[in-house]
């Protein structure tokens, strides 16, 4: 949200163009994406993983896929999120699976991406592995609530958390909603592309929005995943932190794999946990887009690796 609104709508129209997605995808992940994302296959994902818990960072980590619109390719996807909980039980690595319902068949029948999820989360809960359900563009956000709700009648807080959006009016509404979940949230700022009617336009309405949701849920007792690579606003959030004695094990930092590392490595050194999310899979069109649209300016370094071929 960093940027003015019509340059991150510019960049989703362009990008949204049937021959702008051939032309990118057919020219791979070197045009600029392998910035933010780990590879595109497991064993690629594992070796940054494997480096990042080694400097210190527990992870999140998402097997990219959005919008599957056939519910084998949603069952192809729930296969690699078990191939990726045996990998990292193998190799002991601290992360924890981060999910898009959409990839599990949101879109096409709720009954679906429920079965799905429980699929998976009957698997990592086993294992004391905990579960993010991501939250998508709003057409979903009711759904995914729903979806949320109706996992949590089997498995815990500390099993599968939620992800909401400072950028929705709905959101300090829905943290009320929550609330007798004790729900591990992550705060983000929203990453779609939202027309006025239900989301702040203004990055400043955005950002009061976010400080006053984490400051209710932590004021509350409950965990949240501070999701930003704002330092102000992260600084405002530890001052809060501070003044009302939050103890450290209520909270988290969590970052983008190649989004302000600097930021990352001070954060962890001042002794707070900082999670990375490292998404990985060739399916990254889609996340790309939205970093590019986030900060503009990432688009200079696209049109250079296309100049340099
Ligand atoms: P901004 O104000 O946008 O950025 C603050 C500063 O960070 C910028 O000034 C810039 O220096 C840097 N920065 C931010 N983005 C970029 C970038 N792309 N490239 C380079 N520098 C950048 N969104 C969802 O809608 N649903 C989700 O489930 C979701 N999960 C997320 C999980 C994690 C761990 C994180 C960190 C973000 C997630 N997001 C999600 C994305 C989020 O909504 C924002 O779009 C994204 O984090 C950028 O906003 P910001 O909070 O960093 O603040």
């Amino acid at each position: 949200m960093a940027e003015p609104h019509w340059s991150r709508q510019l960049i989703f129209s362009v990008a949204g163009n049937p021959a702008v997605t051939r032309f990118v995808t057919r020219y791979g992940m070197r045009l600029g994406a392998s910035r933010f994302v780990a590879g595109e296959d497991l064993d690629s994902a594992l070796t940054v993983a494997r480096q990042l818990n080694q400097e210190g960072f527990p992870l999140a980590i998402q097997f990219l896929g959005e919008h599957v619109t056939r519910a084998e390719a949603a069952a192809e996807a729930v296969e690699e999120y078990l191939r990726l909980l045996a990998a990292l039980e193998e190799r002991g690595i601290d992360a924890y699976i981060s999910i898009k319902p959409s990839q599990m068949g949101l879109e096409v029948d709720e009954e679906l991406a429920y079965a799905n999820c429980r699929r998976i989360l009957e698997q990592t809960a086993a294992a004391g592995r905990f579960v993010r359900i991501e939250m998508e563009d709003s057409p979903y956000t009711e759904k995914t609530l729903r979806l949320y709700r109706r996992l949590r009648e089997t498995f815990g807080t500390r099993d599968v958390g939620i992800v909401l959006q400072a950028y929705l009016y709905r959101s300090a509404r829905d943290l009320e909603e929550l609330a007798d979940l004790h729900p591990n949230i992550r705060f983000v700022k929203g990453a779609y592309n939202e027309p006025a009617s239900v989301a702040y336009p203004d990055k400043a309405d955005v950002d009061r929005n976010y400080r006053q949701l984490v400051q209710r849920h932590l004021e509350r007792g409950d965990y949240a995943a501070i999701a930003t690579h704002d330092d102000v606003l992260i600084e405002d959030l530890l001052q809060f932190i501070e003044q009302r004695g939050i103890p450290r094990d209520r909270f988290e930092f969590q970052m983008l794999y190649g989004i302000r590392p600097q930021l990352q490595r001070q954060v962890r050194d001042r002794g707070y946990r900082m999670r990375v999310y490292i998404p990985y899979g060739r399916d990254w069109y889609g996340y790309f887009v939205r970093r590019l649209a986030e900060r503009p300016a990432n688009v200079g370094f696209v049109l250079r690796n296309l100049i340099r071929g």
